[in-house]
């Protein structure tokens, strides 16, 4: 009931309006009542005196006449009939003002009538005494009969007025009460009134002014920054915990939007963190791919195995710095990795290892242990060392292995997955090149250097002789009476016997030495550093090694065959094309030939 504070107003407005209404009306009915009241005692005390006016008018009438009669002056008789009159007027006067009270109408009748009676007799006697008949007019004067007419009147009249009288003392006494009424009414109903009304109003402000104050209170605090305040109170009010409760619903919003805010803006610095982290990323990637570039542009480049080896020395220290390692590449029977270079200090191991030691060229995967105990270990690694593997795939297929000590970081993934992809292609590249120049220098049925190389290797070597004086000699060699294998047993038969004759010679010669197929049954070998005596000896052992060939072809037997070998040495007259050189040691062999075969002759310029 009342829980609207603006119910609660309207009621307590319609309540002090009742009052005050209520107050008014009590106010004006009690000040009508004393009114009437007041009237009353005017009413008795104009009956009072109407009874007093018309007993005194009967009396003086009475005097008069007796006047008249008694001294028989004329004058006397005129007053009697005014006041005969007066007194008549009076008693219907009197007989009207209580013709609202019965018992006093009746009493004012009965005096009336006697008043009635006594003029008729003072009536009667007054005209004795006009008509000149005092005595007669004495007599009824005398009888008596007029003394108690007035003596019955004036008893009927005390009894009228007296009654009357009590009627005035209760009527003042009935007024007097009105007025103390209206008097306690004013004086204590007036207060009342306003204290109720003061009362009400406090009440009614204070159940404004608190839930107010707890409101601003909130307020003020959600103003200085405490965002979690909100008003729990109990309003008292339905508008206010309207109003408390579209403040709490104001500051959860309010309080929502600054979290979002907060996190957006964490957002936003999240995305600006990543943005310039993936800024970084893509400037170290271009650097990267700008380093790696330049090295795969080096690698193609590279003619040698050492080049080869030389660029990867260099660069794969700057690809990942502080990372020790090597590089393991299939050999040509893909049974073993070999190694063709370390960095960072890493010396690999000479010997290699099978591709099965490593879990990263089985799996075709990356294979790394970043903390002990974190995967298998490759038998080819230390037990307890940490360590990454990258295979080295070229068209599906594993060519070989990059063995990189310690822990590659996730940030040099990217570095190091290009780089195996560009050390990868550059070693098939590297291997198909050189395959390509093995063809264009080697002969294909022996494998021995062809007479192009040949003439090439010559020039460069008398150019680092003439630049070193390091002596160089030169062999033309020749199978004997090849001719005949061919001829006894067929072509295939003389392809085989020079096969096992190149395989013998290139056994027997140094590794520095360039062992060549001239053309035919020739051979020519150059070897730097020989002096021809020296070479001579080398040569000897080559011829006895021919000697002792079994040669066979499938289950047949060829025979056994012998050869001749011209040895000659540079010497600065030659031409430094090589070809004085040659035709030199071709003298010697021609000679070696003409001397009877299976010897080494050779071209002293003493004996030439
Ligand atoms: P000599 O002892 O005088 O050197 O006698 P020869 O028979 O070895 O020499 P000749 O020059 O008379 O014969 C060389 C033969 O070698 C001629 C040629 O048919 C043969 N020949 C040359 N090249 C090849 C080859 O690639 N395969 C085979 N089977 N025979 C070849
Ligand atoms: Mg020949
Ligand atoms: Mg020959």
């Amino acid at each position: 009931m009342f829980t609207s504070i603006t119910a609660r107003i309207a009621a307590f407005g319609a309540l002090v309006l009742i009052a005050l209404l209520a107050l008014i009306w009590m106010l004006v009915d009690a000040s009508i009542q004393t009114r009437d009241s007041f009237r009353w005692v005017t009413h008795s005390a104009e009956v009072i005196e109407t009874m007093d006016d018309a007993l005194v008018a009967l009396r003086e009438a009475e005097s008069a006449q007796r006047g008249f009669v008694l001294t028989r002056n004329a004058s006397f008789a005129d007053p009697t009939d005014a006041r005969i009159a007066d007194a008549r007027q009076s008693m219907a006067r009197l007989v009207r003002l209580t013709a609202d009270n019965r018992a006093q109408n009746i009493r004012a009748r009965d005096v009336q009538a006697l008043a009635e009676r006594r003029v008729t007799l003072l009536r009667d006697t007054l005209e004795q005494a006009r008509r000149g008949q005092f005595d007669a007019a004495r007599g009824s004067i005398a009888a008596g009969t007029g003394r108690d007419l007035m003596t019955m009147l004036s008893l009927r009249a005390d009894s009228f007025l007296s009654e009357e009288r009590a009627l005035r003392i209760t009527r003042i006494a009935a007024a007097d009460s009105r007025l103390a009424w209206v008097r306690q009414l004013a004086l204590v109903g007036g207060p009342l009134l306003a204290l109720a009304i003061l009362s009400i109003s406090l009440l009614l402000i204070w159940g404004i002014r608190q839930p107010l104050g707890l409101i601003h209170q909130a307020m003020t605090a959600l103003g200085r920054g405490d965002r979690d305040r909100r008003v729990t109170a109990t309003m008292g009010s339905r508008e206010f915990a309207q109003l408390a409760h579209g403040y709490n619903a104001m500051a959860d919003q309010l309080q929502a939007a600054i979290a979002d805010q907060g996190r957006s803006a964490q957002d936003l610095q999240a995305a600006h963190a990543q943005l310039l982290r993936n800024s970084d990323t893509l400037q170290e990637r271009g650097e990267a791919i700008e380093l790696l570039g330049g090295m795969a542009h080096r690698m193609q480049a590279a003619r040698t195995d050492e080049e080869l080896a030389q660029v990867i020395r260099v660069f794969v220290p700057r690809v990942l710095p502080g990372v020790p390692g090597a590089l393991y590449a299939h050999n040509n029977s893909r049974n073993l990795l070999v190694p063709i270079t370390g960095w960072n200090g890493f010396q690999p191991r000479e010997e290699g290892f099978a591709p099965d030691q490593c879990w990263a060229l089985r799996r075709g995967q990356s294979h790394f242990v970043a903390q002990p105990g974190g995967d298998i270990v490759c038998s080819h690694v230390d037990a307890d060392l940490l360590y990454h593997c990258e295979p080295l795939l070229a068209g599906g297929e594993v060519i070989g292995t990059l063995y990189l000590q310690g822990v590659v970081q996730e940030e040099s993934r990217f570095r190091l997955t290009v780089m195996a992809e560009n050390i990868s292609s550059a070693l098939v590249n590297h291997r198909l090149q050189r395959g390509l120049r093995e063809q264009t220098i080697r002969d294909p049925l022996t494998g021995l250097f062809n007479r192009r190389y040949m003439q090439e290797s010559l020039a460069i070597e008398i150019a680092r002789a003439r630049r070193s004086g390091a002596p160089l000699s030169v062999v033309m060699c020749d199978i004997d009476h090849f001719k005949r294998f061919n001829d006894e047993f067929g072509h295939d038969a003389g392809d085989t016997v020079l096969q096992s004759v190149a395989t013998e010679m290139r056994s027997r010669f140094r590794d520095g030495d360039i062992v060549c197929r001239y053309g035919g049954e020739e051979f020519a070998v150059i070897a730097p550093g020989a002096t021809a005596q020296a070479l001579a000896a080398r040569v000897e052992m080559v011829r006895k090694g021919i000697m002792e060939i079994v040669l066979r072809q499938g289950g047949r037997a060829l025979g056994s065959t012998s050869m001749s070998f011209g040895i000659a040495s540079w010497d600065d007259k030659m031409a430094i094309d090589g070809s004085t050189l040659v035709q030199a040691a071709d003298a010697a062999l021609y000679r070696a030939k003409r001397e009877g075969r299976n010897r080494a002759v050779i071209d002293l310029p003493a004996a030439a």
